[in-house]
């Protein structure tokens, strides 16, 4: 349940709702925007049905949601959310590109692909030193060096940096070296994972779960922003279907559902929701038509000798040729690269 304040409500009207709401034992989330306060229930609202708060001082109406996430609901909250990485921003006017390898292997392959993804135009390097592979016996990633490298491409080349934790441990190694965490597709249901993301001050990109709805994913980030965290970015990868042409299929329908349902800014992950090379052009080319706030590329130096997901890596040359092909379509959405 959502109240809706008259526009430039009194501070006294807000807080008498608020306190009704509070003396239920729920909990208040106040939104105050420039000229309207949002008012979100958060509990049981059933305990609310002896009050009628339509009748209380400058309350202009009251939004029934049926979706069980409020804080990520477009409906709370119906700006759109800029999230901010570094010196970037996500969900505004700027196309933002996210690029590097799957897996931090060295140094001098990350700080190799840092240099190369900014000088085509990339704005976040992204890179993996917890690697959630699906095999116990694959490279499982560098951990704590592999974050010293990321921080230290950053030093070098300006670009905010984001890396994927998969527990509690990678959470507290990495706040002290990224700009931004990745809760990765495997662990968009890991609760705990969620919640110990929304008690940091990091921007979170939260990726789709494999057979993840789009509620079950609104409810993740619920999770997240209902710690205290409202910098939640949504990440598309791919789901899985019947079809074996492809890695995942790419659900672009879920950019125009996003937009429709939440406030929340979304990129497309093309590399992982195919796995072929060949595929992420054109697939980047459909997210962005789309209305997507980003895409997440992986890019290495050398991908036939990556230590993951190289057949869906593309060179430094193949990626320059993506940026700059999806230049005159970005510019052509009235958008910037
Ligand atoms: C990744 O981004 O490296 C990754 C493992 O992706 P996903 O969680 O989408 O599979
Ligand atoms: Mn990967």
């Amino acid at each position: 349940m959502i109240i809706v304040m008259k526009p430039k409500a009194k501070q006294v009207s807000i807080d008498r709702v608020k306190a009704i709401i509070e003396e239920k034992g729920l909990y208040a989330h106040i939104s105050a925007g420039h000229e309207v306060t949002i008012i979100g229930v958060v509990g049981d609202k059933a305990k609310l049905m002896d009050q009628n708060l339509a009748i209380y001082d400058e309350v202009d109406k009251i939004v029934y949601v049926t979706e069980s996430y409020k804080l990520a609901n477009k409906k709370f909250h119906p700006d759109p959310t800029i999230v901010n990485v570094g010196n970037v921003t996500i969900g505004g006017d700027t196309t933002v590109i996210m690029s590097g390898p799957c897996a931090v292997e060295s140094r001098q392959q990350l700080l190799a692909t840092a240099h190369a993804i900014k000088k085509a135009g990339a704005h976040i390097l992204r890179g993996g030193a917890y690697k959630p592979r699906t095999s116990p016996y694959a490279f499982q990633g560098l951990e704590e060096e592999g974050l010293s490298y990321m921080k230290e491409a950053r030093e070098e080349t300006g670009l905010p940096v984001v890396c994927e934790v998969t527990s509690l441990d990678a959470i507290e190694s990495a706040v002290k070296y990224v700009d931004m965490l990745q809760i990765g597709a495997r662990n968009m249901q890991n609760f705990y994972l969620l919640k110990e993301a929304g008690k940091t001050d990091l921007p979170v990109l939260l990726k789709r779960g494999l057979s993840a709805t789009i509620d079950e994913w609104l409810n993740a980030a619920e999770y997240i922003i209902a710690e205290g965290n409202p910098n939640v970015v949504l990440c598309e990868r791919g789901i899985r279907t019947f079809e074996t042409a492809t890695r995942n299929t790419l659900d672009i329908s879920a950019v125009p559902a996003i937009k429709a349902k939440s406030h929340l800014p979304i990129i497309v992950d093309p590399s992982h929701a195919t796995g072929v090379r060949d595929y992420v052009k054109p697939l980047s080319m459909a997210a962005v038509a789309a209305g997507a706030d980003g895409l997440m590329i992986e890019t290495h130096p050398d991908p036939s000798t990556a230590l993951s997901d190289g057949p869906q890596s593309l060179s430094f040359d193949q990626f320059e040729v993506l940026t700059e092909e999806l230049r005159p379509l970005v510019t052509l959405l009235g958008k910037k690269l």
